[in-house]
């Protein structure tokens, strides 16, 4: 990238998760990697826009000539973080036909008759295909552990079954990027806020919210354990200041931007002969003349 990008290191670094990360001193108001300021973040989040839908159509004329590729986004963040703003302002850039995007909340009566990964692994998205997870099989290892939905032992055990199962899905060719939005506490209280000042925000409003907070130093241990334990080379965690809605957008656009480009798709080959149906046309003109 050059210089006129405003990044100093690419998100894909300046975000992934190492060994010692810890969530305790994650200032959520940085913008790590970013030098520029928000109008020069808008003016890139364009131009990547721009690059992203034309990645993304080339993914899916991939997919469409038989190509096993797809790409897959999960969204991870406490409530108000920005995860849905990122699916209208990243993913609303590209065309809606190739993006399948998936939303997970409280299981029904029977996804909860199934293994936690079952309505997970019905998701994944197709070949040619960019798919969105707002929220995902992660909340079986954070709401659930925080409040004791199953027992400590369950929950253990699925971090492993988590590592095993995603890096089959990458083997079969879907690249996860996965993305913990991070809000501060006080941000986050603004923003609950903001969803009382404004008669068009009353329907997000969820008096539960607030009660969750109580539990804010429990999700933030089990965001921990779930950046310390899996965080791996088929599918590393990349963890997303989002006080700054304009950096967390550009940081996801250039994160999915990057990911695409790395795997290095061209155009499909035609499968008929150009020129003939080329002349074809030319037949068809002149005799409709
Ligand atoms: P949002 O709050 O993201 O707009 P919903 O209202 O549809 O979306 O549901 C989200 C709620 O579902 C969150 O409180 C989340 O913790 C909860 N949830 C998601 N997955 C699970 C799960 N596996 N077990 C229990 N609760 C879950």
């Amino acid at each position: 990238m050059g210089k006129r990008s405003h990044w100093r290191e690419h998100p894909a670094h300046a975000l992934r998760v190492d060994h010692g990360f810890r969530l305790e001193s994650f200032d959520a108001a940085a913008t790590p990697g970013f030098e520029g300021a928000q109008k020069h973040a808008e003016r890139l989040m364009e131009r990547r826009g721009a690059d992203l839908a034309e990645l993304q159509e080339r993914l899916y004329a991939h997919g469409r000539a038989g190509g096993d590729r797809s790409m897959l986004l999960v969204l991870q963040g406490m409530d108000t973080a920005g995860k849905g703003g990122i699916v209208r302002h990243v993913l609303g850039m590209v065309d809606p036909q190739g993006v399948a995007s998936r939303g997970f909340g409280v299981p029904t009566e029977e996804e909860r008759a199934h293994h936690f990964l079952w309505r997970i692994d019905r998701a994944l998205p197709q070949a040619g295909r960019i798919g969105v997870f707002d929220r995902s099989h992660y909340e079986d290892v954070l709401v659930v552990r925080v409040h004791g939905l199953v027992p400590e032992a369950v929950w253990q055990g699925r971090y492993s079954e988590i590592n095993e199962w995603e890096a089959q899905v990458a083997e079969r060719g879907t690249t996860i990027v996965k993305c913990a939005l991070m809000v501060s506490p006080e941000e986050q209280l603004n923003r609950i806020e903001e969803r009382l000042e404004r008669p068009d925000k009353h329907w997000k409003y969820n008096p539960g919210d607030l009660d969750e907070r109580a539990h804010w130093p429990a999700y933030m241990e089990a965001y921990q354990a779930v950046l310390d334990r899996t965080s791996t080379p088929s599918a590393p965690w990349h963890v997303i200041p989002a006080d700054n809605k304009w950096y967390a957008r550009l940081a996801v656009t250039e994160l999915l931007a990057s990911a695409l480009e790395s795997l290095e798709l061209g155009w499909p080959q035609a499968d008929f002969d150009v020129q003939a149906e080329r002349e074809r046309i030319a037949r068809l003109r002149s005799k409709e003349v």
